[in-house]
């Protein structure tokens, strides 16, 4: 009986350890080794019950996107490790607004997305001006920075997170096109 509570005992910890593991193996694949913010694959799993919320309570639900102007001038001009730099100080920037339910990713590269919920696009755009100008003058490790900004709102978006994404893409390469350092918003060209 000993021996049998003994083993009963250890399958015990083996699972608990085995638990743990998995736990962390899951959350190391939501987020990003260099910034600690989590990845594209966790804003993808919460934007379904975001949008399902947004409908539930009849409010809307902004998307931000975020994109460091000539990021790849920054890389060539002061390498690699300074880029890494300034990505981590954008980061930074972007945690420090981050409040409540909102869901703050590195998308991709030099890439941010925002999860707004109960935003609108006015005041998503409010915001965004804010950060626009926080960034432009942070100068992190002595290099000058600016991000440009699109925004998509949901409604009148129709409700994927691929729709709300692309229309808030639109907006961004719109505010490329328009000269960089700027926020565009799905409303600017209605
Ligand atoms: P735009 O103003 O139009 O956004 O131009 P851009 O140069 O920022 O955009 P582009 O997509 O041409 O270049 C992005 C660069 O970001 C290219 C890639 O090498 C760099 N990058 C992506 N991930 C990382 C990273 O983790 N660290 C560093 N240092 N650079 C990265
Ligand atoms: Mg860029
Ligand atoms: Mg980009």
């Amino acid at each position: 009986l000993a021996a049998r509570l003994g083993n009963l005992l250890m399958l015990r910890e083996l699972f608990d350890r085995l638990a743990a593991q998995h736990e962390l193996v899951k959350e190391m694949a939501l987020r990003d080794g260099l910034t600690s913010l989590h990845n594209r694959y966790h804003l993808m799993a919460e934007m379904p019950r975001l949008i399902d919320e947004a409908h539930a309570k009849a409010m809307p639900l902004t998307l931000l996107v975020v994109d460091i102007d000539h990021f790849k001038k920054i890389n060539d001009q002061h390498g690699h490790s300074r880029g890494d730099a300034v990505l981590v100080a954008v980061a930074e920037i972007l945690r420090g607004i981050v409040r409540g339910q909102q869901v703050l990713v590195r998308y991709g590269g030099e890439e941010f997305v925002l999860a707004l919920p109960g935003t609108t696009t006015l005041q998503a755009g409010l915001g965004a001006e804010r950060l626009r100008e926080k960034i432009a003058a942070a100068n992190p490790d002595g290099i000058p920075v600016t991000a440009s900004f699109g925004i998509a709102t949901l409604p009148p978006v129709y409700a994927t997170v691929e729709t709300l994404l692309d229309v808030a893409d639109a907006a961004l390469y719109e505010a490329k096109r328009s000269g960089r350092n700027s926020v565009v918003s799905d409303r600017d060209s209605a």
